[in-house]
């Protein structure tokens, strides 16, 4: 899942940010209004939600979002806003956000409201399988026949890509587009090297890997179990 935080006070962007990468989110993010409308614009088809800061330098965040509205109807966006005045959150919420949170928030309500966007989002689901291997988004666990997998932040994010699309393509550009940030340097023999953790950690042995290599074009886990 990549996220677009834009937020001018850097300890509360380095907060979330850190924290949203820690749940394996891929953060990108901008300090100031005119960065943020940039990136949103660039990349609006890989972000699966926005994070949007109210009073910025350059644009507001209400700008911002009626830019976006304007290209995509349906990224959820969620407003970060010290103004908590009842006008102010129904004319945010006008202007085409899903939601708002109140400065100072606990990190872990953000993640609750964001989570419950991008349920509705991508179809009601918490948990995905495969076989025996089983991933839950809320809890951030998953499971081989029962027993919990230790993975790092990308190996979780790579495997719920994987597990989300079941049976179709996952093509190297989008991986790249929905684990890593914007940061990344695009020598994609990194995905090779994380899917092969992945197998290692969660293929049975002596059976083929759970994860089909599709040459040239990417990595595919089967629809037929
Ligand atoms: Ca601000």
């Amino acid at each position: 899942m990549r996220v677009l935080l834009v937020e001018d006070e850097t300890a509360i962007a380095n907060f979330i940010a850190e924290g949203l990468e820690e749940e394996s989110f891929a953060v990108d993010v901008a300090h100031n209004g005119r960065e943020g409308l940039r990136l949103a614009l660039d990349n609006l088809p890989e972000y699966d939600l926005i994070l949007l800061d109210w009073m910025l330098p350059g644009m507001s965040g209400i700008e911002i979002c009626r830019a976006i509205r304007k290209e995509n109807k349906t990224v959820p966006v969620i407003f970060l806003t010290a103004k908590d005045t009842v006008d102010d959150v129904v004319f945010g919420l006008e202007t085409g956000a899903n939601d708002y949170l109140r400065k100072p928030f606990a990190f872990e309500e953000l993640l609750a409201r964001m989570r419950v966007l991008l349920r509705s989002a991508t179809g009601e689901q918490n948990t995905f399988r495969y076989a025996d291997i089983e991933l839950d988004v809320e809890t951030h666990r998953v499971t081989k026949a029962g027993i919990p997998v230790e993975l790092t932040q990308k190996e979780f994010a790579l495997l719920e890509l994987l597990l989300r699309n079941k049976g179709k393509a996952c093509r190297r550009t989008r991986i790249i587009e929905k684990v890593w940030d914007i940061n990344f340097d695009h020598d994609t023999a990194v995905i090779d090297v994380y899917i092969n953790f992945l197998r290692k950690k969660l293929d049975t042995p002596g059976q083929p890997s759970f994860i089909q290599t599709l040459r040239g074009i990417g990595y595919r886990v089967n629809d037929d179990v």
